[in-house]
């Protein structure tokens, strides 16, 4: 291994000795970086017994064990596995070594040689004791390393406990002679008593001592608290308030002549939102807002509006969203109204390529497009914007904040606006936003009738076709929701398949599935015919649960309803009600209700407020979960667990303490120290953040 190496190297470095694909699945599981092998945190620690002799008793346990070496089989092809025979005290045993280099093989187990190996015991099909892939000990090691504790870490298919063993190993060895300067102030270090970032991962990667849960370890705190950091510090970078920004100031006319368009007069909270969002864009400061408002509460309209205020003042505008499907309806609805205003406006999805790619890309860049609306497309290609001013994210949860940060990139301090239907309590709005002002629409447009919710067992199917049938004669669209896209043998859940079979049999043509294996073009059709075409029942996963708007379907059908979250069952019931014609959504459950099921169905058949229903699941989930992952729906992060409740106390006091020092070095402007943490935790945007402090 050269001196030179660093961290940020390729992983092949630190995974040693095997053949390519099996370094493939090492990429997938850990990622490509040396430093991405030391963040793949171990899910616990477990004792490890020594056994100078091996017995049958031990078979399924992690053991260590002297074995001595009597004969190495390389079998005849390249790629057959290496078996080693031996004996421990006097019972034999057998080596299995797949993935292997040969040669390393036979250095590695010399016949007569006496070596000690740790693994999980097992058992050959002809009965011998067996290990698979163990991790063979250093002679000098042996001593420390046969008892003691031993980590287990997740695992994907193709890699073994040890390979993750041996490559952990070796990527503490590069990070031994290149580690980074310490980036925590002293004060913290000693207040926290936290370890190095080189010491802290070799403690966890090399543990001396029984971990209780993640965070009850020093050395996991200080690396969780690096995280937290990153993230802190990138969403203060994200929200910029300091800079300077483009003042936006003008006559209104765009907007006006929107109003003048309108079939319908705005609440009066959207309003009040879009007069705060104008005192932002007049500030002269980057604006960062969130729009909170329940699913059909009107979000677009007032993205709609903000967009038209900046563009008056000669600003392009950037809409991201989470689906394609998302993204083709934003383009749809909004530029609508922006074409009969004159204004351009287009759409950029992974699947525009060549001639068509190029076309939209260049009117981008030559600002002829004022509005460009697309997926994931618009951060990760080669998108270049005259003069971006406003960039709008919706369903803001689903992006990382590095994905919102390569956006906002694009421009020179833009304004940004982010929107969710997903009511999130202060703490978490920190958390995922760092310092961000909130705007709430608090009411729905007027004429909306409540949806009638109703929980039915799935025995009563037949009753729910024939009232689906009602429905269609009314001239009305259903959804019809299932969890999985195929039967599955683990999982016994709906299936859209087995439904939309089902289905069809009663209906015929009129039904017709969606789902995310689809391909990206079929998925269009499908969901046309069934916005304005033959299609009356559409069975689908829950690609269908942000944002899509089809305001004549009136009733959402939901199987196994007991599976879902509350947040995620309010939105997908947020799918109709959007018009004046009595909606209805109806939970269906198969039988076995745990306590927590029941007391969901019920909160959704008394509640129709997504911020009540907010509070309810927080409540059913333990006071103690204050950062609940699956209520913001974010990401998890890498190297704890937010979710496990012991972790609790422990990252409220980092997170605070994340943020505070992240508001300092931004305030002072310090950045630059701190490019090595970003990029440890792959916040890729270093470069950018160069330009703008
Ligand atoms: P969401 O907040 O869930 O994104 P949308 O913006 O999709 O909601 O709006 C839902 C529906 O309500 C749309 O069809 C929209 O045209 C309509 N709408 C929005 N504001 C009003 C209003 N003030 N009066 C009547 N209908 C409205
Ligand atoms: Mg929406």
């Amino acid at each position: 291994m050269s001196e030179e190496l660093t961290i940020f190297d390729d992983i092949e470095f630190c995974v040693v000795g095997y053949f390519k694909r099996y370094i493939q699945s090492f990429r997938k599981l850990l990622g490509n970086r040396v430093v991405d092998v030391l963040l793949h945190m171990p899910s616990r620690v477990v004792e490890k017994v020594y056994l100078d002799s091996l017995s049958r008793e031990y078979i399924g346990k992690i053991v260590t064990a002297k074995i001595k070496v009597d004969c190495v089989d390389a079998g005849a092809r390249r790629t057959s596995s290496v078996v080693v025979y031996g004996r421990s005290g006097a019972v034999p045993v057998e080596i299995r070594l797949f993935n292997y280099k040969k040669y390393y093989a036979r250095r590695a187990y010399r016949p007569n040689e006496e070596v000690f190996v740790s693994g999980k015991l097992g058992e050959s099909m002809s009965g011998m004791l067996q290990f698979i892939n163990p991790e063979k000990l250093k002679d000098e090691d042996a001593a420390e390393l046969k008892t003691g504790f031993y980590n287990i870490y997740p695992l994907t298919a193709g890699v073994t406990q040890t390979g993750v063993y041996s490559a952990t190993n070796n990527a503490l060895k590069i990070l031994s002679v290149a580690s980074p300067t310490e980036w925590i102030p002293g004060e913290l270090i000693e207040k926290n008593e936290f370890p190095s970032f080189y010491e802290a991962l070799r403690k966890i990667h090399q543990p001396k001592e029984f971990v209780k849960f993640q965070l009850s370890a020093v050395s996991r705190r200080r690396i969780c608290f690096d995280e937290l950091l990153a993230e802190q510090l990138a969403l203060r970078l994200a929200n910029r308030k300091t800079k300077e920004g483009n003042v936006v100031k003008n006559e209104k006319t765009l907007v006006k002549k929107l109003l003048n368009i309108l079939s319908f007069s705005l609440t009066d909270s959207q309003r009040k939102v879009i007069e705060e969002i104008f005192a932002d864009l007049k500030s002269g400061k980057p604006m960062a807002r969130l729009l909170q408002g329940d699913v059909g509460s009107g979000k677009t309209i007032v993205a709609i509006i903000t967009a038209l205020y900046v563009i008056e003042s000669g600003y392009q505008c950037a809409i991201l969203a989470p689906t394609e499907i998302l993204a083709r309806q934003h383009y749809a609805v909004i530029g609508k109204y922006l074409e009969e205003l004159g204004i351009q406006i287009e759409l950029l999805t992974s699947n525009d390529k060549g001639k068509r790619r190029k076309e939209i890309l260049n009117n981008v860049e030559n600002a002829t497009v004022k509005v460009l609306v697309g997926t994931h497309a618009i951060i990760m290609e080669k998108v270049n914007f005259q003069n971006l001013g406003l960039v709008i994210v919706d369903e803001q949860h689903r992006f990382g904040v590095s994905q919102r940060l390569r956006l906002i990139n694009k421009g020179n301090f833009p304004h940004v606006l982010s929107m969710t239907a997903t009511p999130i309590p202060r703490t978490i709005v920190m958390s995922l936003y760092g310092d961000i002002s909130v705007s709430t629409i608090s009411e729905k447009p007027i004429g909306r009738k409540d949806i009638i919710t109703k929980a039915i067992p799935l025995m009563k199917i037949s009753s729910v076709v024939d009232f689906v049938k009602r429905i269609i004669e009314n001239g009305q669209k259903a959804y019809w929701v299932c969890p999985l896209i195929e039967e599955s043998e683990k999982l016994q859940y709906a299936c859209v398949i087995n439904r939309f079979d089902y289905l069809k049999n009663y209906f015929g043509d009129g039904v017709a599935m969606l789902h995310g294996k689809m391909k990206s073009a079929e998925k269009q059709d499908v969901f046309e015919r069934f916005k304005t075409g033959d299609c009356h029942i559409l069975v689908s996963t829950t690609v269908v649960e942000v944002g899509v708007d089809v305001s004549n379907a009136s009733a959402i059908i939901i199987e196994n309803a007991e599976k879902f979250g509350l947040a995620q069952l309010h939105q997908l019931r947020g799918r109709v009600g959007r018009s004046d014609v009595q909606s209805y959504c109806i939970l269906l459950y198969d039988h076995g209700l745990t306590e927590i099921a029941k007391k969901r169905l019920n909160i959704m058949r008394e509640s129709a407020d997504g911020f009540f229903i907010a509070e309810q699941d927080l409540l059913l989930r333990g006071g103690g979960e204050v950062l609940g992952t699956k209520q913001s729906g974010r990401k998890t992060y890498k190297t704890f667990d937010m979710n496990e409740p012991n972790n609790q106390p422990y990252l409220l006091t980092l997170l605070k303490q994340a943020s505070e020092l992240a508001t300092k070095i931004v305030d002072s402007d310090d950045i630059k120290k701190y490019e090595t943490l970003l990029k440890i935790f792959s916040i890729d945007s270093v470069k950018d953040f160069k330009q703008s402090f």
